[in-house]
This record gives C-alpha cells, sequence and structure tokens, in this order.
C-alpha cells in the first residue's frame, strides 16, 4: 500500500515550533488533514529568537561526531538523524531560497543569518499545502472522553483527532511559548518523564560586588577551560565567555554545561579552571613574573610583562585576593594556567537556551507514539535528550518532527 492510498485522517499537531511544523509538513504530504495548534498569536517565536543570535541551524561536524553530541542519547538520536541530518537540513533550507554556509567554528548559518525570511517562507507554504493553523489555541490536556482540550480566546474548544503529535517545546524562556505546561497533563497519564532543567547555561558565581560591578558583561577570550566530566576524565576546551552579573556564561560554558551542571547535582560542587593566557607556558609566565617590578604596581606589572589587562587581570584579583601581588610568582603563574572558579547552581530554566529531561525516550517507540497512548507522538525539545549548541538543538528538533510525522503516517496507515 502507497502512502497516499490511506483515507484521510484527522492529525493534531501541538505546538507550532521547528519539531510541530516539521511534522505537520510530513503528515500533510501524505494527504492527511493537518490542524496545528500554537499557544501564542504565532508560531515559531524560538526559532525567531534563535534568529538573533543569527541563527544557527546545524554543524558540519562529520556524522559520528554529530551524532555523539547527544551524548547518552546518541544512539537514539542517531537514528533520527539517520533520516534528516545536518546536509538535509541546509537542502531543506535551499528549499525557501536560504542559502546557508559554514562559520568558522563549523557552525552553519543562513547566509543572511535572519531565521524570520525561512519561517514566513515555511508558514506560507505549509498554508499553500493545506495545513491548517490555529493560532491562540493552548493545549491543556486530554477531556474525559480523549478529546484534546485547547483554552483560546473565545473559550475552551475540544478536539478529535485520529492521531496526536506533542512538539512543545522545552522550558526555557517560556515568554515564546514553551511554558511546558505539558507536564502536568502528561504526568497524569503516566507518562515516564525526567525532570526539566537547565541546558547550555550559565552558572553564578558568587562576585564580589566591586567586580560584578565593574565586570559584568565583559567577555573572556581567548581562554581554554579545564574540568572533569561526569564520567571522572579531564576535559579541556577551548573559546570564549563573558562575566554576568551572576555570575558567568557564554558559548565555552554552555559546552560543558550538562557536565558542570550533573557534577553539582551529584557532588554538591564544581570548580572550572580557567587558563587565561593560553598562549604562554607556565614556565614562561614564572619567568616574566620573576622580572624586576621597578616599583610598578603588580597589576601593571602583569599588563607590562604578561600583556594581562582588562577583566582578566581584575578576574585574577577577584579570585587570588586584593594582595595577590604578595604572593610567590610560581603561585601566581600557577593561577594563571588554572584558575579556580567554584560555580554554585545553574542559572534558572526560564533564562537559559534549552532545558534537558522530558519525556523519557523509553516511553516512545522508534516512531517516537507514546507506548501507553497509541496514536500521540511526541517531538521536538520536550524529548529527553540534550546536546550543546552549534545547531545540534534544532536539527534534532527537525528530525524528530520528521520522524514523528511518518510515524503518524504508518500508524494510520495501518489502522
Ligand atoms: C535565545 C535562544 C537562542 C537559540 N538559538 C539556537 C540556535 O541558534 N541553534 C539551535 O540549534 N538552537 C537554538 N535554540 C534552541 C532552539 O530554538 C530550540 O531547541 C527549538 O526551537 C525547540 O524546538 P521545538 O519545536 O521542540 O520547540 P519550540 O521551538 O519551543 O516550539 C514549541 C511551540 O509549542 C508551543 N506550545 C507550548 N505549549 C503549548 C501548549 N500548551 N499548547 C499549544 N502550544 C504550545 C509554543 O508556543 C511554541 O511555539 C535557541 C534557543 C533560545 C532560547
Amino acid at each position: 500500500m502507497t502512502l497516499s492510498s490511506t483515507a484521510p485522517r484527522r492529525v493534531a499537531i501541538i505546538g507550532g515550533g521547528p519539531a510541530g511544523l516539521m511534522a505537520a509538513e510530513t503528515v500533510r504530504a501524505a494527504g492527511h488533514q493537518v490542524d496545528v495548534y500554537e499557544a501564542k498569536g504565532s508560531p515559531g517565536r524560538k526559532f525567531l529568537i534563535a534568529g538573533k543570535g543569527g541563527l544557527n541551524l546545524t554543524h558540519s561536524d562529520a556524522h559520528d561526531v554529530f551524532v555523539a553530541r547527544y551524548r547518552e542519547r546518541a544512539a537514539e538520536v542517531g537514528a533520527w538523524l539517520a533520516d534528516f541530518d545536518g546536509p538535509a537540513l541546509r537542502d531543506w533550507a535551499l528549499g525557501f531560497g536560504v542559502e546557508t554556509y559554514v562559520g568558522s567554528s563549523g557552525r552553519v548559518f543562513p547566509v543572511d543569518r535572519k531565521a524570520a525570511p525561512l519561517l514566513r517562507g515555511w508558514v506560507r507554504r505549509l498554508k499553500e499545502q493545506g495545513v491548517r493553523l490555529h493560532v491562540q489555541h493552548r493545549w491543556t490536556g486530554w477531556a474525559d472522553d480523549g478529546a484534546l482540550r485547547f483554552e483560546t480566546p473565545e473559550g475552551e474548544v475540544t478536539v478529535q483527532a485520529d492521531a496526536v503529535v506533542l512538539a512543545m517545546g522545552g522550558g526555557s524562556w517560556p515568554q515564546l511559548g514553551s511554558d511546558a505546561a505539558w507536564v502536568a497533563p502528561l504526568a497524569a497519564r503516566g507518562i515516564d518523564m525526567a525532570p526539566l532543567q537547565s541546558a547550555n547555561c550559565g552558572f553564578d558565581v558568587d562576585w564580589t560586588a566591586y567586580f560584578r560591578d565593574r565586570q559584568a558583561g565583559a567577555p573572556l577570550k581567548p581562554l581554554v577551560a579545564h574540568w572533569i566530566a561526569l564520567d571522572g576524565q579531564p576535559r579541556t576546551l577551548q573559546g570564549e565567555c563573558v562575566i554576568s552579573a551572576d555570575g558567568i556564561e557564554g558559548s565555552l560554558i554552555y559546552a560543558m554545561a550538562a557536565d558542570l551542571r550533573d557534577t553539582l547535582a551529584r557532588d554538591g560542587a564544581v570548580t572550572l579552571h580557567l587558563d587565561l593566557l593560553p598562549g604562554q607556558t607556565e614556565a614562561q609566565l614564572l619567568d616574566k613574573l620573576q622580572r624586576p617590578r621597578q616599583g610598578r604596581s603588580f597589576g601593571e606589572h602583569l599588563r607590562r610583562q604578561l600583556g594581562l589587562g582588562g577583566v582578566k587581570s581584575a578576574l585574577l584579583f577577584e579570585v587570588l585576593g586584593k594582595d595577590a601581588g604578595q604572593l610567590p610568582a610560581d603561585r601566581i603563574a600557577a593561577a594563571l594556567k588554572r584558575l579556580p572558579l567554584s560555580l554554585l547552581r545553574p542559572r534558572p530554566m526560564a533564562e537559559v537556551i534549552s532545558t534537558a529531561g522530558g519525556v523519557r525516550l523509553e516511553a516512545l517507540d522508534a516512531q517516537l507514539m507514546l507506548r501507553q497512548m497509541p496514536g500521540t507522538f511526541c517531538a521536538g525539545e520536550m524529548l529527553d535528550w540534550e546536546a550543546p549548541t552549534g545547531g545540534y538543538l534544532l536539527t534534532a528538533c527537525f528530525a524528530s518532527g520528521l520522524r514523528a510525522g511518518r510515524g503518524v503516517i504508518e500508524y494510520l496507515q495501518a489502522r
């Protein structure tokens, strides 16, 4: 039997983000009636915000490296990516006339670094294909007869569907619509979920008021970070981060955030070590530090001898204390190469890039259908997987939307 030979059925997609819209497009292509229900007044608000950072759509990593980014969920996410990976996503964007390029870090962006043209083109095409979009429809759970319940400006609406895709995103930036209110109705149905928690997040550090007032917003670069991963192995990564009023954030921190967060949860403490001068060895630093100060302040000595100034110098004083200059040179050299920073806690979910946790993949079959609720599928960030920034989040959301959409088609075909 071909896909199109199935009699059209009614499919409800809940959530108009990348995962939901991908599922909608896939199911519609098989001829079913597709209704997308979106809580906000327009779809794809988080996708649009991602556009503010240039819209890092995907990454140019080799396939196995790409898949490994999904950590303990690499096998499952890898299966979705087998159908729709980075190159497929770039081709898909090209279908809207959106060309992409590989940036210096291997990340892939649209040439114009904007999300709006892509989203506009996509929503237009979906509508032309006959997908019906219902905005300001906030799903609140199931009625006793199994109907989907929606809060709308006109009051409650209930909808019966032959299959449903839940694609309501994670729990970050709730003002954009993904407020994780789906957790309660799913929990009430006994769906197995991992608690949502911050991913790709900054961490709080107990800065002095003096340091915070002067350095919040200052970029720290270049920098090498050393940390101990959850498996006990030492890890090293070069990159950039930013001092924030509450602590430290930025791409370098996000890349190791899962390890740091989980270590904090396990041990109650975690220390990150920063190499402030990656271009110089400890021996070189020691040699330069030991040169005569000639009456200059320690700060000035650091600047002249090591080229260390601004926020990096301020951070050294912040960690070693205002009398850092009195310490033995070898201690200072060691601190410059491995400045210990105690992280207190991850930043709250509401302000981070993405969340970990959600519907456990064990609760779903390979087509992303809830084992306990035949006909109900899940996709996107509301599933329990995580990945660093770099385009891996969006790619997995698109790929899972496609997988769930295909799952719906097969499910309806079999009935
Ligand atoms: C600031 C920022 C920048 C980012 N930049 C990037 C980037 O450059 N690259 C990258 O890969 N990832 C990026 N991300 C992450 C990426 O945007 C998300 O992982 C992705 O959008 C998740 O897709 P989704 O479809 O699963 O969920 P979402 O995009 O969150 O969409 C879910 C939709 O469901 C709707 N919804 C929620 N609850 C209900 C309900 N009860 N009823 C009806 N509708 C509901 C929401 O309003 C929303 O429209 C960024 C995230 C943020 C916050």
